[in-house]
């Protein structure tokens, strides 16, 4: 159910949303863009764009609090956590309302939002756990070996604009519980909700400096990029700029995890609950605007049920309510940026141009009492083929491509050819049909009747192919190795008289 925000979305402070360096907002320093009102197509605020001196300013700050935080037992970091996981709570509808006025996603899914983030602060408060080492007893006479995990140091996040509060919340929850300091550098495009994380971190105890915002583009991520004192990055966005600074920071001799962009698709076998597969599709393909790396872009429909699940699809396509994010009952709100619209509107045409039936055109969508703002209606498109660029390319917008194979094996050739791997959903009645899906298909993470499969705080996100590059997946029990470098000691007190020198290479006989 849609309910009223709590508080109206606070800008940052004052017009221009600041960085946090050292646990102060700072204002100052470097260029500013316009933070737009999606839903209204007005400029809301400004955000700061750091450079260079605010990338230094933030990771001297991290760097001086990193030892003390790390010293910290980890209980008591994990305690800071829960304090912040409970003013999570307090503020969770300030946060869902900041994400609509800049992002436009309707408030429900923005709630939603914050939710998913807020269950990985919940695993992270677990950490202490997962940050036991192991030990052996007696590796050799008298000697003990185990292993530690200690933090990095510093370690960067730099984040996409579709989920400006969990995706941050995927990395720096944890980061933090491992003892590293931490700096983020979220999208520019809606940078409110890092700032008002960054005071509840500061109300919940945690020590200034040890965690920082520097807002910014490039021109920041280059300089976290090439600074020696940044021990790892974790990058969510697009492939192309995923690569890329898998490449640099790699190249900087930092340890990196980047994941990136994706095209979904859902598997729709002929046995499969057709009411159940189209609820599906329909949800998972304009929810959020089809602004998620997990929304389903591609309807894989198998046989005949193409025919029998096309005309369903397109009645609810044409249903689906457009409207300002805030307004109760709204399903869909506007797309991010006029610029994002225009290049989905523009990709439309292409489908149409290069043979695909449009069976909805969302086209030129108009919301009465908000005509300036961003807004594409729900698209269909059947009878696509794989050598579409609507097919190959991700859009990021709501639409939904079907296409239409003859059975499991061409559906799998299908996914598995295409060059993302992120989620992937088969919906049918059978379990043994289910079962060879899951074993053998070519993705991170996989639903069966599930359309989004996002993996529960524990079990770790990440995709396979061009939407991860790196090889530890966020969060979860990866999300602890990827901020922890394990260190090996082996320890020995020896009884009585030196035995001299041994020059043979010691082993156990
Ligand atoms: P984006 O790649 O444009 O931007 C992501 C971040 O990188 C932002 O902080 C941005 O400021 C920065 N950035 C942009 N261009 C850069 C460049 N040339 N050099 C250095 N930094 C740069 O992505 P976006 O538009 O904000 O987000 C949408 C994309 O993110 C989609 O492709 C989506 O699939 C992907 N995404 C993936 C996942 C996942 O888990 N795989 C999750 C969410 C979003």
């Amino acid at each position: 159910m849609i309910t009223a925000p709590a508080a109206p979305a606070a800008p940052a402070s004052g017009h221009d949303v600041p960085h946090w360096i050292g646990g102060a907002r700072r204002a100052s320093g470097g260029r500013s863009q316009a933070v737009w009102n999606p839903a209204t197509g007005r400029v809301a605020r400004q955000v700061r764009l750091g450079g260079a001196d605010e990338v230094a300013a933030a990771v001297a700050a991290a760097r001086a609090a990193q030892p003390a935080w790390a010293g910290t037992p980890p209980l008591q970091r994990a305690r800071v956590l829960g304090a912040f996981l409970a003013l999570l709570h307090e503020h969770r509808d300030v946060l869902a309302a900041m994400l609509t006025a800049e992002h436009g996603k309707v408030l429900a899914d923005a709630q939603g939002e914050v939710m998913r983030g807020i269950e990985i602060v919940e695993f992270a408060c677990g950490a202490p756990q997962l940050l036991k080492g192991d030990h052996t007893d007696q590796v050799s006479a008298g000697i003990d070996n185990w292993t530690l995990r200690q933090p990095l140091g510093v370690v960067a996040g730099i984040t996409p604009f579709n989920f400006p509060c969990m995706v941050p919340l995927w990395m720096f929850p944890l980061a933090l519980a491992c003892g590293n300091a931490f700096v983020l550098k979220p999208s520019e495009r809606d940078p409110s909700p890092s700032i008002l994380m960054a005071e509840l971190l500061q109300r919940a105890g945690l020590p200034d400096g040890v965690f920082n915002v520097v807002q910014g583009d490039r021109e920041a991520v280059d300089a976290l990029l090439a600074h020696p004192d940044v021990k790892a990055v974790s990058f969510v966005g697009s492939t192309a700029v995923a690569q890329a600074i898998y490449e640099t920071a790699a190249r900087h001799g930092k340890r990196v995890q980047a994941l990136g962009g994706a095209k979904n698709h859902l598997v729709v076998m002929p046995d499969a609950d057709l009411d159940q597969a189209v609820d599906a599709l329909i949800g998972s393909a304009y929810g959020s605007a089809g602004e998620r790396c997990m929304a389903v872009s591609v309807a894989v429909l198998v046989g005949d049920v193409a025919d029998r699940i096309v005309p369903r699809l397109a009645e609810r396509a044409r249903a689906v309510r457009v409207a300002d994010g805030t307004t109760p009952g709204a399903e869909m709100g506007p797309i991010v940026t006029r610029e994002a619209r225009d290049r989905i509107e523009r990709l439309i045409g292409l489908g149409a141009e290069e043979g695909a039936t449009l069976v909805v055109d969302g086209r030129g969508l108009v919301v009465p009492g908000r005509e300036g703002g961003f807004f594409t209606g729900a698209t269909l498109f059947d009878h696509v083929t794989p050598a579409m660029r609507i097919y190959r390319e991700e859009i990021f917008g709501p639409v939904l491509a079907c296409v239409r194979v003859k059975d499991m094996a061409e559906a799998l050739a299908l996914v598995d050819a295409h060059e993302y791997g992120n989620g992937v959903a088969c919906f049918t009645a059978d379990g043994r049909t289910a079962r060879e899906f899951a074993r053998r298909v070519q993705a991170g993470m996989v639903g069966i009747n599930v359309p989004i499969p996002v993996p529960m705080a524990w079990h770790g996100f990440g995709g396979w192919k061009r939407s991860l590059f790196g090889d530890m997946h966020v969060y979860g029990e990866e999300g602890v190795r990827f901020y922890t470098r394990q260190k090996s000691v082996m320890q020995r007190w020896p009884e009585g008289r030196a035995r001299g020198a041994e020059f043979a290479f010691p082993a156990t006989k």
